[in-house]
């Protein structure tokens, strides 16, 4: 029998840029205004069907320790994708999230397939430019996708663009 491969998955990003939104909005299809900073204290399995074959997800999703500058190694420890989120109407966080891409580079799983997310496409007043961003992202061998976790758009596409990117052999 074919099994599963299973990989494991990680959402990086500066406090509140929407990382437990997006992974609600994906498994859950729900969005919480007031979602609780520990819903993501774990991981969740998701099984994503692509077609030709199947493999199953497990995403990791902090406690809020990034507020603390806390996340330890250990959190990204073994991750084949690394989701790194900012929020489009928030610069810091954007410069925040090239600082992650280049501590999994460094630190994190040789190989490792990283996403960068610009999230809250729904609000306005973007900070960060949308086509210095697919630069940046280009050059530095990432995927990229906008998205809201408010409104779903674009969700999903981050997940399966992951996914398909992940080398099964
Ligand atoms: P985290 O700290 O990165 O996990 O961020 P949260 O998922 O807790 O979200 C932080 C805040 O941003 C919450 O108030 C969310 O409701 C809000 N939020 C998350 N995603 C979006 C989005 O796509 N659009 C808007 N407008 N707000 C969002
Ligand atoms: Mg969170």
């Amino acid at each position: 029998g074919s099994s599963t491969i299973q990989f494991k998955i990680v959402l990086l990003g500066e406090s509140a840029v929407g990382k437990s939104s997006l992974v609600w909005r994906f498994c859950q299809d729900q969005f919480s205004e007031t979602i609780e900073s520990t819903v993501g204290a774990t991981f969740i399995h998701r099984v994503m069907d692509l077609g030709e074959y199947s493999i199953k997800l497990q995403i990791w999703d902090t406690a809020g320790q990034e507020r603390y500058h806390s996340l330890t190694p250990m959190y990204y420890r073994g991750a084949k994708g690394v989701i790194i989120t900012y929020d489009v109407t928030n610069n810091d966080s954007y410069e925040k999230a090239k600082d992650w891409v280049n501590e999994i580079r460094t630190q994190g799983t040789p190989n490792a397939k990283i996403v960068l997310v610009a999230n809250k496409i729904d609000l306005e007043d973007h900070q960060v430019d949308q086509m210095e961003a697919m630069k940046y992202a280009e050059s530095n061998d990432l995927l990229f996708f906008e998205c809201s976790a408010k409104t779903g758009e674009g969700v999903k596409d981050v997940f399966f663009g992951l996914s398909k990117a992940l080398p099964v052999k």
